[in-house]
């Protein structure tokens, strides 16, 4: 018995060695330990308030709590059409679109949602979009055959959840809190909109204000994934914005966004997660349209349509 267990053991560690040189030649796939992915995008606040002004007044979490777990972009693009519908589809889509700004016109290309979904073939459930603005829902569709009104994820936008009107943050907070807990869900959006809606208001004391706000959902989130034992340490948490706004002396400055000033280009993107440096700032330039197939990479998706390109700098 113990010689033919001996020789079961060489057979054994042979076969091993035949299938580690085969898989060599594949090539397989990198497996991450990221198994949730979920993007905050705060709405609108120009670089000049968050990571461009270094004393980090209104962004004491992000700078002094968050940043040094995660790799900080400081030089991260909107090149599309600085608006918040087709920003946030830029983001989704991986593909610069200009997308009508009211709610009525949806993103032609698929989403990381739906690509997710559709190749996992998970329900729904498994993807959300919970959004302060209700015209957000159109990030759930695409125009494109095949994929219009198909593996579209779950969304909650707006105050009663139906794609209408605008929420206060602290009320989508609480949707983006049940919805994890209940539904467990492997990717989601959450957009909140205070920053921008202080802006438009023209309201400089309180756009400041609003974007500590944020700042303080921003850490809530991280500690929450980190105090929870279904998301810890298989998670990536994704910090960034739709557009800025228009630089002092440019047009209406803080109060509008929309065209190519600087202002409304450059934002900052902050990646936290297991598979990713820590303590890491890079001011080279990526953009929008590379978050989603640097998501598909983590989440092991294909994601065919976008134009983006993986950012590699994030990873360890
Ligand atoms: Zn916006
Ligand atoms: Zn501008």
């Amino acid at each position: 018995m113990k010689l033919l267990a001996l020789l079961g053991l060489i057979t054994l560690l042979s076969s091993s060695g035949v299938i580690s040189t085969d898989s060599e030649i594949r090539l397989p796939e990198k497996t991450y330990l990221t198994k949730n992915v979920i993007v905050l995008v705060i709405d609108g606040p120009r670089y000049s308030e968050t990571f461009g002004d270094t004393s980090y007044q209104y962004i004491p979490h992000l700078a002094n709590d968050l940043a040094p777990q995660g790799v900080l972009f400081t030089n991260f693009r909107n090149n599309g059409k600085t608006n918040t519908n087709s920003g946030h589809a830029a983001i989704t889509t991986g593909v610069y679109q200009n997308i009508k700004n009211n709610g009525t016109e949806l993103p032609k290309y698929p989403s990381i949602f739906q690509y997710f979904l559709k190749e996992k073939k998970y329900p729904k459930e498994k993807a959300w979009i919970v959004a302060s603005k209700g015209k957000l829902n159109i990030l759930a569709n695409a125009r494109k055959k095949g994929w219009f009104n198909s593996f579209m994820p779950s969304d909650y936008c707006g105050p009663n959840g139906n794609g209408n009107e605008y929420s206060a943050d602290e009320r989508t907070w609480n949707v983006v809190l049940e919805k994890l807990e209940v539904d467990k869900p492997s990717m989601m959006l959450i957009n909140l909109l205070e920053v921008d809606t202080r802006g438009h208001s023209n309201d400089w004391p309180n756009y400041l204000e609003a974007i500590k706000r944020t700042d303080d959902y921003a850490f809530r989130l991280w500690e929450y994934l980190q105090n929870n034992e279904y998301y810890k340490d298989n998670t990536t948490l994704i910090i960034t914005n739709d557009h800025g706004r228009h630089l002092d002396g440019h047009k209406d400055g803080f109060k509008e966004h929309g065209d190519g000033c600087e202002g409304c280009r450059r934002m900052y993107m902050l990646a936290m997660g297991p598979d990713f440096k820590e303590g890491q700032v890079v001011s080279e330039a990526c953009e929008q349209i590379d978050l989603s197939v640097t998501i598909a990479k983590l989440m092991n998706f294909s994601m065919p349509t976008s134009k983006g390109k993986v950012i590699t700098p994030l990873f360890d």
